[in-house]
């Protein structure tokens, strides 16, 4: 007979009163310390937007996209996710309601529903639980966060849909934890609940109790306070759990622990598991406290208002620091501003390294290559991620090659030398707009190179998001100018349309340096997308470390006057 198979359990995460209260930590955290306790854990976001996915979004809306080893485009939550679990997301984790209704729709085409009327109940509803179902498959527990907040009309299907599995797989089997916020009012001095009932109100009028409320809130959570909305909210006071603002995020797993939040999980889902093991997330918050060295890194985009459109980038630079205990400030700095002044020096003072992000468009394109020229120039270690890759080539092209108008046909479709450009399968298909390098790929670094030191090993695979590649046909006028390394190449599939490089080999380039500098490096791929606090990423832990001995000559530099 074969073995019964396991129940996954499951918890639902909606949130109240506010967005931005930390929904995707929390259901992050959870995953941290129930992992701790020894469970396979997965986690899921249920976006409620008609979008298909965050794609196309405009990161100064949504924050940043996130991208999966299999190649989605998704939510900036699945980053968390990924950050304080073991758990690898792949297109499944992240399902929007805009992709259910294209599905459902589309199987209305091809006839599958034999003429009956879809509906949002049970059409709609069951697709969503099918997707559940799928990504939880093979799991202890199953983290299902929904996104946007109680109240909201277009998450009904999907607070209907999670309100059926608890009917479906009862309470020993599912937890609703609603995240919610408590607002400290100044004049009065006082936490209000109030907002809080009323979110839980909405919640329960659509047939969902709450088992935990995890309370944001800025100030101490006085018993009373918990007293009154256990109370209001129908859930035992042991159940509130207070999760107070921390300096990092990285202290919300053991915030969690303290509080007795996974004995209460484990209590209600019947799990029987070993203690929590936190030694590793201690050993976070210990680095991050005994940090006695400081650096700053400028990031110089086009995205800067909105810091959640770098938020992988912001912790994977965090993690930097903790594996050199240092403390690393963050300076954003819009790229147009260097364009206005086209001088560096006033902007880049005082920064230890300078990162260019990915990003999208030709708008403070020049600017980055000034602050590009300005790290060459000066010797700042500097930090290229995709577009920061294609505009250093295009500052090495023009200013140590004198190839001028050299760009990459994204921003100029006429330049004379268009040193990134769409590859060639792309520019054969003839479609309009060129595909991505979406997802993981393999890269092979060169021996001796910054980059083979860096990660110790001579095979990585990083992930991609990208139209453009270096053109290899015109990469030859560079490498011969001198200075300029190619110390990572891909020699997959992609390599076999690519013409030969310089060298001879074929590949796709994927990584170059300087020789000369002390640490500059451009990658076309997003390291930042798998750095982890427990696993720092050798890149940005290379790039910190550099941009500490920058800040010590720096300061010397000063001492001496
Ligand atoms: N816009 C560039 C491209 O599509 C760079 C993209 C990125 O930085 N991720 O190739």
């Amino acid at each position: 007979m074969p073995a019964k198979k396991r129940q996954t359990k499951f918890i639902f995460v909606t949130g109240g009163v506010v967005s931005s209260i930390g929904k995707g930590i929390s259901a992050a955290s959870i995953a941290a310390i129930m992992e701790a306790r020894g469970l396979k854990v997965t986690l899921m976001k249920l976006d409620p937007y008609l979008n298909l996915d965050p794609g196309l979004m405009n990161p100064l809306q949504h924050g940043e996209v996130f991208v999966t080893d299999d190649g989605a485009e998704t939510d900036l939550d699945l980053g968390h996710y990924e950050r304080f679990s073991s758990a690898v997301m792949t297109k499944n984790n992240s399902v929007t309601s805009g992709k259910v209704y294209w599905d459902v729709l589309e199987r209305e085409r091809r006839g599958e529903y034999r003429g009956r009327t879809i509906q949002v109940i049970p059409h709609i509803t069951d697709e969503i639980k099918r997707r559940i179902a799928l990504t939880a498959e093979g799991m202890d527990l199953c983290i299902v966060e929904v996104g946007g907040t109680v109240g909201d009309i277009e998450g009904l299907p999907l607070l209907e849909a999670i309100r059926q599995i608890r009917l479906e797989l009862s309470r020993e089997n599912t937890l609703f934890v609603h995240v919610t916020y408590v607002p400290y009012i100044r004049t009065a001095g006082e936490l209000k609940t109030k907002p809080t009932q009323h979110s839980v109100m909405a919640l329960r009028e659509i047939g969902i109790q709450p088992d935990i409320l995890i309370c944001r809130s800025e100030k101490v959570m006085p018993p009373e306070v918990k007293r009154k909305i256990s109370l209001f909210c129908n859930v035992h006071p042991d159940n509130v759990i207070a999760a107070i603002d921390v300096p990092s995020v990285y202290e919300l797993p053991l915030g969690f622990i303290e509080e007795g939040l996974d004995s209460r999980i484990s209590e209600q889902l019947q799990i029987l598991a070993k203690d929590a093991d936190m030694s590793d997330w201690k050993e976070i918050v210990d680095r991050m406290k005994r940090a006695s060295k400081e650096v700053t890194v400028a990031i110089v985009g086009k995205y800067v208002d909105l810091h959640e459109s770098y938020k992988s980038l912001n912790e994977a630079l965090c993690h930097g620091g903790i594996a050199n205990e240092a403390k690393v400030n963050i300076r954003f700095i819009e790229a147009g501003d260097i364009e206005k002044t086209s001088d560096c020096s006033g902007l880049l003072s005082g920064v230890d390294g300078i990162l260019i992000p990915g990003g999208f468009g030709s708008r403070g394109g020049e600017g980055k290559i000034l602050a590009i020229s300005w790290a060459r120039v000066n010797k700042v270690p500097f930090l290229g991620i995709c577009l920061g890759l294609q505009l250093a080539l295009i500052e090495f092209a023009r200013n140590i090659c004198g190839l001028q108008g050299a760009n990459s046909t994204e921003f100029d479709p006429d330049s004379p030398y268009p040193i990134v450009n769409v590859p060639p399968e792309s520019r054969e298909s003839g479609e309009e707009i060129p595909p991505m390098r979406l997802g993981a790929f393999k890269c092979l670094l060169d021996e001796g190179s910054l980059a083979h030191r860096l990660y110790g090993k001579k095979e990585i695979e990083e992930r991609h998001r990208h139209r453009y590649e270096v053109s290899n046909e015109l990469l030859g006028k560079l490498v011969d100018a001198g200075g300029l390394v190619i110390s990572g190449i891909h020699t997959g599939e992609r390599a076999k349309s690519a013409p030969p490089l310089p060298d001879g080999r074929r590949g796709v380039v994927d990584i170059i340096e300087l020789k000369d500098h002390p640490f500059f490096f451009a990658s076309m791929f997003h390291p930042e997308y798998k750095s982890r606090p427990r696993a720092p990423h050798p890149l940005f832990k290379g790039f910190i470390k550099a941009a500490l001995n920058y800040s010590e000559e720096r300061q010397r530099r000063l001492v001496r006057g």
